[in-house]
């Protein structure tokens, strides 16, 4: 049976960046608007900007010790008994995890006290389920050039390495061609996030699990926003993201086009990377992660973004692996290979060393 068109919600998220990145650390909060709202069978859930409220200390996220998280853990991944034993050992709680830093005062979980997805959860919630031949698909809304950020073809590897579906890149639409509302923030043109979907979801290829547009042009979802990083609507499997707030420059720190500036480029792609897994990985239904410290944990600036891992951690990737049924283990080597070569070391050896404890789990 195919739950392509039974998903349940659709969960639209963004990571924002402060204004004053990367000197002022935090200008800006977000929020949930309506995680499940649900309209006319189009539904819609996105962070929004608005101004930082005051957190109440009585409803502060409880934050779990690592020996409740050893117990936490398993019980939110669920059975595993059945599985051979190096897919057990994907799913178990490891000295590779991290439980989650306890949240500052402007952290998401402080802000947004979620109280996270078992894998029951995200069974029952019916996610889509991907049919035999259905790719994703990237749609580049201008250019991306190299220097702010991953190529197309990075991006697309890294999407299929880390999802195990097959990916193809659109042709680049440039913006011209592109009929939508547009507006200036600031010293910024930003483009119209919901009518970006509009225009996407009458262009939804039959063999696409889902089609994502990927833009340097700031977005907002509405006249009532400052802007938005993403818009993603899960039953019509379309999504736009925007890496414009990843590089300096956006933000006035550097000349755009100074010759004699150079970013460190990782970084850029290390961003982007983290956002692409997190945003597909909610249109394969995939809640906010409470559990571990994971690429499935909310962030409400970047400072939070650039501390997360850019793995998932065992409870979220046994979601995925229940959609997707990848190896585990091959799935971590070519993640470990594709991270290496764009020089994203850390992520490198940590994704090798978790393909080489599964090898020898498995007796290899
Ligand atoms: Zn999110
Ligand atoms: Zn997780």
């Amino acid at each position: 049976m195919t739950s392509r068109h039974q998903a349940p919600v659709e969960h639209h998220d963004r990571w924002p960046m402060p204004r004053g990145w990367p000197t002022r650390r935090v200008t800006v909060m977000v929020a949930w608007l309506l995680p499940w709202l649900l309209t006319v069978g189009l539904a819609v859930a996105l962070h929004v900007l608005h101004s930082p409220e005051p957190v109440d200390e009585g409803s502060m996220p409880f934050v779990m010790a690592h020996d409740i998280v050893a117990e936490e853990v398993p019980r939110a991944v669920g059975p595993i008994d059945h599985l051979p034993g190096a897919q057990q050992a994907a799913f178990r709680f490891t000295s590779h995890f991290s439980p989650m830093p306890a949240p500052g005062p402007e952290d998401w979980l402080r802000i947004h006290p979620e109280r996270g997805q078992t894998v029951q959860d995200y069974v029952d919630s019916h996610p889509n389920e991907p049919e035999p031949g259905d790719h994703i698909y990237i749609l580049p809304l201008g250019r991306l050039p190299s220097e702010r950020g991953p190529t197309t073809d990075e991006l697309a590897e890294h999407a299929r390495r880390f999802f195990g579906l097959p990916v193809v890149v659109l042709p680049v639409r440039p913006l011209v061609q592109l009929d939508v509302p547009s507006r200036v923030q600031g010293d910024h043109r930003q483009l119209n996030a919901t009518a970006v979907l509009d225009v996407l979801q009458a262009e939804v290829p039959r063999d696409a699990y889902c089609l994502i547009a990927v833009t340097l042009e700031d977005l907002y979802p509405s006249d009532d926003f400052n802007y938005v990083f993403g818009l993603a609507r899960l039953k019509s499997r379309v999504g736009v993201f925007s890496f414009a707030r990843y590089h300096p420059a956006f933000f006035g720190e550097v000349p755009a086009d100074d010759p004699g500036f150079t970013v460190d480029r990782r970084l850029m792609v290390r961003r982007a990377l983290k956002v692409m897994s997190h945003e597909i990985g909610h249109m394969f239904g995939v809640e906010h992660c409470v559990h571990l410290h994971c690429v499935m944990n909310g962030a409400n600036h970047l400072s939070e973004v650039d501390r997360a891992p850019m793995h998932l951690c065992p409870v979220c990737l046994r979601k995925l692996h229940l959609t997707l049924g990848f190896d585990p283990e091959a799935r971590y080597r070519g993640l470990a290979e594709h991270y290496g070569a764009l020089g994203l070391d850390e992520a490198s050896d940590w994704a090798f060393q978790r393909a080489g404890y599964l090898r020898r789990e498995r007796g290899g």
